[in-house]
């Protein structure tokens, strides 16, 4: 049910309110929805939500939107409340990682250490020279951010599924019309 194609979890999550800016469609509708975002995510981690830890995801996901936004723009001094917020989850405890005999490792932790995790990867990407290489989505429609690994950084859309294969169909479309 989700997608996970921006190469880090933060966007990921900013990802998960799609087609911002004409036709908002939210992807984390239940606290269920919040759990298997979070096992499906890069963090791996196996979460207990309930609808107050579903609004408190979805608050630090719009305040993680803004800041990027800002970030990536010239948009200056970022909101007081936000950099607040942000800050508060960075310096909080993540979640917590063991090593068993067999050489497995189990993830485990909460909301709150989960959220903690994906403001460390927000700013650890905002600080770094990797913040050059999110991207928007080709499609214009779509507002999702992605990270460019590719080599030459000539990745354009956030995903072929959605994005890519939409855009080859209408370029054929539009060759075969005329
Ligand atoms: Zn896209």
């Amino acid at each position: 049910m989700f997608v996970y194609v921006s190469n880090r979890p933060s966007l990921d999550l900013l990802g998960t309110l799609k087609w911002r800016r004409d036709r908002p469609e939210e992807q984390l509708h239940s606290p269920a929805d919040v759990e298997s975002w979070t096992r499906g995510s890069s963090l791996g981690l196996t979460v207990q939500a309930d609808p107050a830890a579903l609004e408190r995801v979805r608050q630090v996901r719009e305040c993680l939107y803004r800041v990027m936004t800002a970030v990536r723009g010239a948009d200056r001094p970022l909101p007081e409340a936000d950099v607040a917020l942000l800050n508060e989850l960075a310096a909080a405890p993540g979640p917590r990682l063991e090593l068993a005999a067999d050489g497995r490792v189990t993830r485990t932790g909460t909301i709150e250490q989960s959220l903690a995790a994906l403001v460390r990867d927000a700013l650890d990407l905002m600080a770094g020279p990797d913040l050059d290489r999110v991207k928007d989505c080709a499609n214009d429609r779509c507002t999702r951010l992605y990270l460019d690994v590719s080599r030459a950084g000539s990745r354009r859309w956030c995903g072929m599924s959605e994005c890519g294969n939409a855009a080859k169909v209408n370029a054929f479309r539009a060759r075969h019309r005329t």
